[in-house]
């Protein structure tokens, strides 16, 4: 046994689960393997903290100068059930010792209409339902789009502020945020249509009728400026992601469903960063009782392994013509497996109650912070997706460089953590579901440690 609580076998049983820090962060063995990446990739491509990593378990991640970091990223809300899990990675290797690719549509195999039967089961609602399997979270969402277009043969989509969908044509043209994602890469998609979001910290009369207010503003644009007759599909996060972790207000998205089925929309719930046990439900939507037309999943869906999927009512996937959807790697049989592990694991190690008690932890310490630092202007989130918002002095202004420092100061403490939002002012914590108590302990002394430096109290 490596750590003083975690069997082997188990996630966080192999490296020991410890913050040790040997050299600066990055070290000199990153800062090499840096230069070669310059050489060779280009900087479209970035990277939060670039320390280059050569293992990970648990709540931890080791680098090549041999620091072990506390993971609060989760590979963005992916590795929840902890990288390379035993479970996954057994079920991968056998799997890749027996076949590695067919292509579903070529020649099927009973693991993708296994995950698609556990899809079709534990997304939201009792009715009947089917799965297709994609590679990203991105080809979901262009997928469900297709789907609705096909399935009511209306032609625009509503989409909300701070929302974000991916970095194709058509989900880039989703998303809201210009930089980085969409800056110079236009023209866009046509018949997409953007509306207010109930964002109760920034909502010009307050949090208290945030909801109702935006959703009837929502309403009225819909109808007055598209017509609703004219719209296929609302796409919504259930908790706006890159966005920066915005839980609409309550009563937002119910009235948005309703809407939706009164006017024969198709509602379309982007779960890519929210599912799988991330919020403490296995999905965000449950929250409200919302139960979407269709659902998008991928990132914590199968452990690190590339997959996604849409997951919607019978009659609506049924829709669409023989051969019209698919892909060449789409339910990769390794990933697929991967996705087995993963429900598993999520079940028989009660991976919901385990974001649910990150919540519960981290929530009043971040609250606590809060009443000391007056930069810090908001907390929410739910389960294990965790945010602050950070504001300048008049309590509203974002302050995304007192973000950037205070994230710095945090990486060179040895915690890997996000930042987010639409004026680059969140701080977004996802650790890994099966993180150790006194990982997520020490996680948030570094970042106090980190605001005592950085900003005023
Ligand atoms: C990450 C994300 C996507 C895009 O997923 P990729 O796998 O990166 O294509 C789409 N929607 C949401 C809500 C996301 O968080």
């Amino acid at each position: 046994m490596t750590s003083t609580d975690i069997p082997a076998g188990a996630p966080g049983g192999r490296l020991p689960q410890r913050r040790r820090i040997v050299t600066e962060i990055p070290g000199p063995r990153s800062r090499e393997l840096h230069a070669r990446r310059t050489a060779a990739v280009p900087p479209g491509v970035g990277s939060v903290l670039p320390v280059y990593v050569t293992d990970a378990d648990g709540g931890v991640v080791v680098d090549a100068d041999g620091n072990s970091l506390i993971d609060f990223g989760s590979g963005i809300a992916v590795t929840s059930v902890g990288n390379a899990n035993p479970r996954v990675a057994e079920r991968v290797k056998a799997q890749a010792d027996r076949f590695t690719h067919t292509c579903f549509m070529v020649a099927p195999y009973e693991s993708y209409v296994a995950v698609c039967e556990a899809l079709n089961r534990l997304t939201p609602g009792d009715h009947e339902k089917r799965s297709i399997l994609v590679n990203s979270g991105a080809e979901a969402v262009e997928n469900a789009v297709k789907i609705a277009r096909y399935a009511t043969g209306r032609p625009a989509v509503v989409v909300f502020d701070h929302g974000y969908h991916g970095r194709t044509l058509l989900t880039m043209t989703l998303t809201a945020k210009n930089m980085p994602y969409k800056q110079g890469f236009g023209p866009y998609a046509p018949e997409v249509y953007r509306m207010p979001l109930a964002y109760p910290f920034r909502w010009p009369t307050g949090p208290d009728n945030c909801g109702p207010e935006a959703a009837a503003q929502a309403i009225d644009q819909i109808t007055k400026q598209i017509g609703a007759a004219n719209v296929a599909a609302v796409v919504v996060e259930p908790i706006a992601g890159e966005g920066g972790f915005i839980e609409p207000a309550p009563g937002f998205l119910p009235a948005i469903a309703a809407f939706c089925k009164d006017n024969g929309i198709l509602f379309v719930a982007d779960e890519v960063q929210t599912g799988f046990a991330r919020t403490g439900d296995l999905f965000a939507c449950e929250h409200e009782g919302i139960v979407p037309d269709l659902v998008t999943t991928a990132k914590g869906i199968a452990g690190g392994l590339p997959l996604a999927a849409v997951t919607g009512r019978a009659e609506i996937m049924d829709a669409v013509h023989g051969g019209g959807l698919g892909g060449t790697y789409g339910g990769n049989p390794l990933a697929c497996e991967a996705a087995l592990a993963v429900l598993e694991e999520i079940e028989e190690r009660d991976l919901t109650g385990a974001a649910r008690r990150i919540g519960e932890a981290m929530l009043p310490r971040l609250r606590e912070l809060a009443a000391k630092h007056p930069a810090i202007g908001d907390v929410r989130g739910r389960g294990a997706m965790i945010a602050i918002e950070l504001v300048q002095a008049d309590g509203t202004t974002p302050d995304p460089v007192l973000t950037a420092a205070v994230a710095r100061r945090c990486h060179e403490a040895g915690l890997l953590v996000l930042t987010a939002g639409t004026y680059g002012n969140v701080l977004r914590f996802l650790p890994p579901l099966v993180i150790p108590d006194h990982l997520l302990a020490e996680g948030l002394d570094i970042l106090t440690e980190a605001f005592a430096k950085e900003a005023a109290a």
